[in-house]
């Protein structure tokens, strides 16, 4: 029989943080000759600029607003359930007759039921986790009944395979406090007995970044990590029209920043952002901004729409706040010396992409265990500490700036963060770790019979 030409249909949850890497592996597959669509809701694929790979719409059942228009988390994810295998299964059946009939779905992890439409059809299914394999691990450890929940806050630490112990205060807040978002919680957990039969488990991660736990997963989840999937133009590779992720859910209200950084002195800016979805209180807000003012440093602030809450007398005159940028664009930039970062997984991985060391100033979900590793697995930074309110205050934010910049640890940080630049650049290219696995799935895409 002859072969097929493999269509690899790439199923993003309908975030920033989701679509970014999943568009980026989408392009990565289409890059080496392989079609690929991505699916995502209605409301955002008109965001989504892609010139070599497809794009469907899907329905989460809110298809003029999403999320925002539903009544609960819960409700959303529901409905992303039911509508969304129904829409999905009318793409794959709409090429089905096609000269490229679908495949393969690779799913978002928060998508678990794209599963049984990939069975549905006997096409192959793979997982993509958008969190590191570090976190994911202390999901399924859940899920297997190896700890339970809720952990006691005076726990002293809890140990996993193939992680650092970790304390009450560096685990996903989801686990950390179960009762605040039980249905992220919930659709976390699900269908983590599917990892057994599955066939690739695929994380947007660097082999090295995790070595430890990979080992411990081996025969536990066909494991592959494909990342950093970060454009390639920021890894020094030439792979032509790379350079953006090409989705952005928000618009820059000015490109005015890149001429900006290029009057600054080399490392000499800190980036601040919070990524796409952490709503930060106002007190919180102000102290970053007396922090920031107290470095005495430039910096430029992504503030989404909390601009409005800061006072300018608390942010002095070198900073430059902006409601949305590119952040590769940034980060690459000779002049950005330091990131203080809410440690959202792709942010994370950026900051470690670009060789960026990092103040972390953890929110929620992932973000403390990504804090964490960020200090004490990677050293590529520090993590402030929080008040009795829950606040970093200005004095505290600006001791962990001076500390990353000109402090005991700087020079060991700055070392560290030069190393998993060139392992992240080194896992993307020819002949790397995360290169070999996307070219090992696409070859058994592409020989499996008609
Ligand atoms: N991002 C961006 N511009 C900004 C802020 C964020 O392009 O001004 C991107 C960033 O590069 C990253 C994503 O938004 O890829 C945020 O994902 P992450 O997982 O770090 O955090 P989340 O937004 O999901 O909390």
């Amino acid at each position: 029989m002859e072969n097929q030409r493999g269509h690899v249909l790439v199923v993003a949850y309908p975030a920033q943080g989701h679509i970014n890497p999943l568009l980026q592996f989408a392009k990565r597959l289409a890059s080496k000759g392989l079609k690929a669509t991505l699916a995502t809701t209605h409301y955002t694929v008109k965001s989504v600029q892609a010139t070599t790979v497809g794009v469907e719409p899907i329905s989460d059942g809110f298809d003029e607003g999403g999320f925002k228009q539903a009544p609960s988390v819960e409700a959303y994810l529901q409905s992303f359930e039911q509508v969304g295998s129904r829409t999905l299964a009318n793409i794959i059946v709409k090429y089905k007759n096609s000269a490229t009939p679908v495949n393969c779905i690779v799913y978002d992890s928060l998508l678990s039921w794209a599963i049984d439409v990939a069975r549905q059809f006997d096409i192959y299914g793979a997982l993509m986790f958008t969190n590191s394999a570090s976190v994911c691990s202390i999901y399924w450890q859940i899920h297997q009944g190896v700890f339970t929940l809720p952990v006691k806050q005076e726990t002293e630490a809890v140990s996993l395979p193939g992680l650092l112990p970790l304390g009450f205060s560096d685990l996903p807040s989801f686990v950390a406090q179960p009762a605040n978002h039980p249905a992220y919680l919930a659709a976390i957990l699900e269908k983590w007995e599917i990892l057994n039969e599955i066939d690739w488990v695929f994380c947007n991660s660097v082999e090295e970044l995790e070595s430890e736990l990979v080992k411990t997963m081996l025969g536990h989840w066909p494991l592959k990590m494909v990342g950093p999937l970060v454009p390639s133009a920021y890894l020094d590779q030439q792979i032509e029209g790379d350079s953006a992720y090409g989705a952005s859910l928000w618009k820059s209200t000015s490109d005015q920043y890149t001429k900006w950084l290029d009057g600054k002195p080399e490392n000499s800016v800190i980036y601040v952002s919070f990524g796409s979805m952490a709503d930060i209180a106002s007190k919180q807000v102000e102290e970053i901004a007396r922090g920031l003012k107290a470095s005495n440093r430039p910096f430029i602030w992504v503030a989404r729409d909390t601009e409005n809450k800061v006072s300018p007398s608390n942010l002095g005159d070198s900073g430059l706040v902006v409601s949305w940028c590119n952040q590769l664009e940034v980060l690459a930039h000779r002049s950005v010396g330091c990131y203080v970062t809410h440690c959202g997984w792709n942010s994370t991985l950026e900051g470690l992409s670009l060789g960026v060391p990092m103040v972390g100033v953890p929110q929620w979900s992932d973000q403390p265990s990504n804090a964490k590793f960020i200090e004490d697995l990677w050293k590529v930074g520090v993590r402030v500490k929080k008040n009795e309110e829950g606040i970093v205050t200005g004095e505290e934010l600006n001791k962990c700036i001076e500390e990353v910049i000109d402090g005991e640890k700087s020079e060991e940080i700055k070392r560290n963060s030069a190393k998993w630049r060139e392992f992240a650049k080194k896992s993307v290219s020819v002949g790397g770790s995360s290169d070999g696995n996307i070219n090992e799935f696409i070859e058994k895409i592409l020989s499996r019979e008609g």
